[in-house]
């Protein structure tokens, strides 16, 4: 019950005040809702205290909010395994597992327990705040099947620390990194049938956060669900690469300064969809995305974009791709290319830059023949070769030959991440799941 205090802020604040006190202090949290089967069963393998999907404003002082307690995870395993799909016939994030990770929380309590439950539907309040002005932020990764049959993750720390930053930014709670990474291994573990043993497939992990409070008052969530579901994945070009071709896209912007480009919130994809069927329309697969009037490269589709070309005076060979300027997604592959890259080539005297560039720039490099390859960086693909650029009216060739689908950059950078991923060359970005 609310007491009238409560009440009465609550009242008074909808007329004059910040809408967000009203919010916080007088609507309950919407309720997850969890099957009965699955939560019979999860009651019955361990006895809890009543959980508090509807907390009392007055708990607030006394409780002492939990972080993400891994020693507390209950699992209870489905009674209807899923058939797997033939390999080839995976399509990316079509088919999933048969189960599910999820931590609620809630503002007096923090983290409870997290559960592995089989994969089911939620149930939320139609007025449950995500619905509405989009509380929500995800992570891309994967789990790989290295020749002994071990699971590995790859660089989890640095999905993890994206994630907490992408979930600040929103009023959303931010949790214990190594923890949440002990119970994805424990979870990729789990559904390790999932994953095929060839190179090029893998568990595609989609961790998510959403506000789950009912509220319509615009104000950060009392409540929040962390959930992570698993999706078998096959190689990206199942019969090679394929170059594609990008529209420059200067009508519309993906992220700008001071905006939330750089976090992977739901609501920075919705708007990429109708630039993108327009780039489609004109026989583009993607667009690439420019800033501001100088057309500064940014990122190509939801992927960060590197360019190789030879400097005009030096003739030297640069490796380039765009300064995490709050423009820039930061990618875990970008931020591995650029490891990798100064480890391997700069050696060979290549120059490794983060630094703005301009879509000019990119045309006459390409004009002049200085232009080598450019490719797409991603968890999905991990990289994606570009063929040509449409920008006012042009077609700027990336420099790939009419019979070549990849350069020999992007054929390197290819082979060194999944030697990693997979476990072939030991390396400290592998992180062995047990
Ligand atoms: C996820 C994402 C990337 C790639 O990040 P990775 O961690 O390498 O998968 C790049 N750009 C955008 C806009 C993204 O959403």
């Amino acid at each position: 019950m609310l007491r009238p205090a409560f009440r009465r802020l609550g009242a008074s604040a909808g007329a004059f005040a910040s809408p967000s006190l009203a919010a916080s202090t007088s609507t309950p949290p919407a309720r997850l809702l969890l099957s009965r089967a699955a939560t019979a069963a999860a009651a019955s393998a361990q006895p809890r205290q009543q959980r508090c999907y509807s907390y009392q404003p007055s708990a607030a002082s006394t409780s002492q909010p939990q972080d993400i307690n891994p020693g507390s995870l209950t699992i209870t395993e489905t009674t209807t395994p899923g058939k797997l799909s033939k390999p080839e016939d995976l399509v990316f994030g079509r088919t999933f597992s048969d189960h599910m990770l999820t931590i609620e929380w809630n503002k007096d309590d923090g983290w409870l327990a997290p559960q592995i439950t089989p994969y089911q539907n939620l149930s939320l309040d139609p007025a449950t705040c995500v619905f509405h002005y989009a509380f929500e932020c995800f992570e891309g990764m994967k789990a790989y099947k290295d020749q002994q049959g071990r699971v590995r993750l790859f660089r989890p720390d640095k999905n993890m620390e994206r994630f907490n930053k992408s979930a600040a930014r929103i009023a959303l709670p931010t949790f214990s990194p190594t923890a949440l990474i002990e119970l994805i291994a424990k979870f990729a573990k789990l559904e390790s049938r999932f994953i095929p043993a060839e190179r090029g497939y893998s568990l595609y992990l989609r961790p998510t956060m959403i506000g789950t409070q009912k509220t319509l008052g615009v104000g950060p969530p009392g409540s929040a669900l962390l959930y992570v579901i698993a999706s078998p994945v096959g190689p990206y070009y199942p019969t090679g690469f394929k170059a594609i071709s990008l529209e420059a896209t200067d009508y519309a912007v993906r992220a700008w300064p001071g905006g939330v480009g750089d976090k992977k919130l739901g609501a920075n994809y919705a708007p990429c969809i109708v630039p993108q069927r327009e780039a489609m329309s004109r026989g583009f697969q993607q667009n690439l995305w420019l800033f501001g009037e100088e057309e500064y490269v940014t990122e190509v589709g939801t992927m960060n974009f590197f360019v190789a070309l030879r400097n005009k005076e030096t003739g030297a060979k640069e490796l380039v791709t765009a300064p995490l300027d709050g423009t820039i997604l930061e990618g875990v592959t970008r931020d591995s290319v650029l490891a990798l890259a100064r480890k391997n080539l700069a050696p060979e005297g290549w120059t490794i830059s983060e630094r703005k560039y301009t879509m000019q720039e990119l045309a006459d490099a390409s004009a002049e023949g200085r232009l080598i390859e450019a490719f797409g960086a991603g968890t999905a693909a991990i990289v994606s070769p570009v063929r040509s650029i449409s920008w006012r009216g042009q077609l700027v060739q990336c420099g790939l030959k009419d019979h070549e689908e990849s350069g020999a950059i992007t054929n390197r950078v290819k082979n060194w991440m999944e030697g990693i991923q997979y476990g072939e060359d030991e390396h400290e970005w592998s992180y062995l799941c047990e």
